[in-house]
């Protein structure tokens, strides 16, 4: 597998998947969530809440992974997955790798040979720029899955370069 960076907007990314940093509710946020929600239309909305509806009527829990439509979006699929919030006092780095393995499982299920990322829980879930890289990087060597490719699209110049070096390390 090829891990790739790019500095950008995930929305526009022309890749088989793109992973959002979602909230447990699946009915939207803000940051990655919303932009995504607000580009690819009410189609992954209304995808949304059929789940809520059924198997995930008490949300999806962290670390988990459900794909739905991308809508008007140029990738075919959306996978939404929960990221931890930050702990200085807790460990939550497992659930942080646990985003990235089930969110390549679901693309692996769905035949997705192309993935892009956004750095999950950096945010509002207030992940420090740096450790959230590494575990990322990290959980997607380690995987075992199908896909070709993990684009890694980070929004502005300080969260590609913390990518970068962990990428490069
Ligand atoms: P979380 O709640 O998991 O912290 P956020 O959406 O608040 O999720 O932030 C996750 C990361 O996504 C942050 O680094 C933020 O700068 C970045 N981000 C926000 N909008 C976009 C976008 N359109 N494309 C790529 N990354 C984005």
């Amino acid at each position: 597998m090829k891990v790739t960076l790019v500095q950008g907007d995930l929305t526009e990314q022309q890749a088989d998947a793109i992973v959002n940093a979602a909230n447990s509710s699946l009915l939207g946020g803000g940051g990655v969530d919303g932009a995504i929600h607000r580009r690819g239309g009410p189609e992954i909305l209304e995808a949304c809440r059929k789940l809520r509806a059924g198997h995930y009527g008490g949300g999806l829990p962290t670390g988990r992974a459900v794909a739905t439509t991308a809508g008007l979006l140029p990738a075919r699929w959306v996978i939404h997955t929960v990221g931890p919030v930050y702990s200085g006092s807790q460990d939550r780095s497992e659930l942080l790798a646990s985003c990235h393995h089930e969110s390549l499982r679901v693309a692996d299920s769905l035949g997705a040979r192309t993935v892009a990322f956004p750095a999950i829980s950096t945010g509002v879930y207030g992940w420090p720029l740096d450790d959230a890289a590494r575990i990322a990087v990290a959980a997607v060597r380690a995987a075992e899955t199908s896909v070709e490719e993990v684009r890694f699209v980070l929004f502005d110049a300080a969260a590609y370069d913390a990518f970068l070096t962990r990428l490069s390390a």
